[in-house]
């Protein structure tokens, strides 16, 4: 029997705003679209933790026995760097100054998204469909929203009509918001634009003659508005109506407001039973950004290369610690935060590794069925990763207290946690069998560590040639010390 028919899922739906009882359009069978990166940089953290929430969700799904149709896409028509359909394609605008074709750019951000999320030991989606792939049918729906009088034609571009719409359906009823107030709160100046409403938004832009990504439409040559792609790529492969539509938080509003809108008035069918929402990351507290340099990519974490965090940490220690915050609350991104969550990670994991050579006994001190059953209860509240990490570590210090005679198990129970921490380990959670070169990582970092100390020693006695040897020949072996004004740091 499938698992889902015993564990009953309940997860928090940002439509109503409550937890809701899970059920699948189709028994047995999910649906589930998920906003992917616009690829025109090295993946963000923030979107990395956004991507690491939903494979949690997919994973689980599956553990659970259903059979689940992922759609995550590419976007790789790049919006406008103004979310209010002006600005440069930021696509074309990063081929203009690599001077290379967008189609590179695209190409080289997809390869260092996807292995990015491999090194995350991420699932990959089960289609993972792009922008530029789907103009005919991003077209197609311009149409069928025109013919349905939502949407007008002004200067060969083609604009989706937010009052019209909302004078029959509710604009904004996603992200909490009304009309009335996003007019008054409205600063676009009248006759600056083709719009008749600041509200509307594009669905079609007329190319000026140096935007190169372009394709021929009945309206003229430009490309699609950066909303209508994810109506095209959702519909397609998952219908008209779907179970589970996610992303970040901060594309509530306007980009799956505005999706809602678009599938209303094209086949008067609101999309999504159950939109969800991750949560950001911070950086020591503060928003992360390029332009102020509190920022950090994936793979600057992993070799140590930046000048945030003490160490390096590995993509399964950096994955851990998203884990340890639910989903939908804001994480704050720190090197005591990673330290911790490296030590924790390592004494589960150490744990975890007795339980083959574990003796067993008549009786069992601990109620494993039960355990189990709470690891369930975590994931069933809304994917509460948290609580499912907080139960394997009661089972990493039940199976600690066994080792060392202080508690028993039997032979069946035994087996029932070893299966059990398996599931949830492995297939749930995601994590990588790195714990022998996890230990070993932290162990050349205590012996760098005890030479950093040993050069400052030789620094303070004024023995120069030693601290500069010191330094000279780890450099020499890769790894390279940065002095701060917090100390010394290093990198691999
Ligand atoms: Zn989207």
């Amino acid at each position: 029997m499938k698992l889902f028919k015993n564990q009953k899922l309940t997860l928090y739906n940002s439509f109503s705003k409550k937890k809701e009882i899970f059920t699948p359009i189709h028994e047995g069978f999910i649906g589930m679209y998920v906003c992917g990166p616009t690829v025109y940089s090295n993946v963000h953290l923030g979107n990395c933790r956004t991507f690491l929430s939903f494979d949690l969700v997919f994973r689980y799904l599956k553990h659970l026995g259903y059979k689940v149709r992922y759609v995550r896409n590419i976007t790789d028509a790049g919006h406008l760097e103004n979310d209010a359909d002006s600005g440069e394609d930021r696509i074309a605008k990063k081929a203009r100054i690599e001077k290379i074709e967008p189609m590179e750019v695209a190409q080289n951000y997809t390869i260092d998204f996807h292995q990015t999320m491999e090194k995350f030991n991420a699932l990959p989606p089960s289609i993972e469909p792009t922008a530029t792939g789907h103009i005919i049918e991003q077209i197609g729906i311009i149409q069928e929203i025109l013919k349905n009088g939502f949407a007008y034609e002004k200067n060969g571009s083609v604009y989706f009509d937010v009052l019209k719409f909302n004078e029959t359906h509710h604009y904004g009823k996603l992200s909490g918001r009304n009309l009335e107030d996003m007019i008054a709160n409205s600063r676009e100046l009248e006759g600056q634009s083709d719009k008749k409403n600041p509200q509307d938004f594009a669905l079609w832009k007329k190319a000026e003659p140096q935007h190169i990504m372009r394709w021929p439409s009945p309206w003229s040559d430009g490309f699609p508005g950066w909303h209508l792609e994810c109506t095209a790529m959702s519909t397609k492969y998952l219908g008209e109506h779907f179970d589970i539509h996610g992303g970040g938080m901060d594309l509530k509003f306007p980009h799956h407001e505005c999706e809602i809108a678009q599938s209303e008035a094209f086949c008067n069918q609101n999309p999504v039973n159950y939109w969800m929402h991750a949560n950001m990351l911070t950086l020591n507290g503060q928003k992360m950004a390029k332009s102020t340099g509190n920022n950090i990519l994936p793979n600057e974490i992993f070799t140590g290369d930046n000048t945030i965090l003490s160490k390096p940490f590995s993509p399964t220690v950096t994955k851990f610690f998203m884990y340890q915050a639910h989903y939908r609350s804001i994480l704050d991104f720190s090197s005591d935060a990673l330290e911790a969550t490296e030590k924790g990670y390592n004494r589960m994991m150490e744990a975890f590794k007795n339980l083959n050579s574990l003796s067993t006994g008549k009786e069992s001190t601990m109620d494993i069925a039960a355990w189990k059953q709470s690891c369930y209860d975590a994931m069933n509240d809304d994917f509460n990763s948290p609580i499912l990490i907080a139960q394997l570590f009661e089972a990493a210090k039940f199976i600690n207290s066994v080792k060392d005679g202080k508690a028993s198990i039997t032979p069946s129970d035994l087996e029932v946690l070893k299966t059990a921490i398996h599931s949830f380990v492995f297939d749930v959670l995601g994590l990588q069998e790195e714990s022998i070169s996890n230990t070993n990582s932290t162990k050349l970092s205590d012996t760098i560590t005890l030479l950093i100390r040993l050069r400052k020693e030789a620094r303070e006695n004024k023995d120069f040639a030693t601290s500069d040897k010191i330094r000279d020949e780890l450099a020499a072996i890769g790894i390279h010390l940065k002095d701060g004004k917090d100390g010394t740091t290093f990198s691999l």
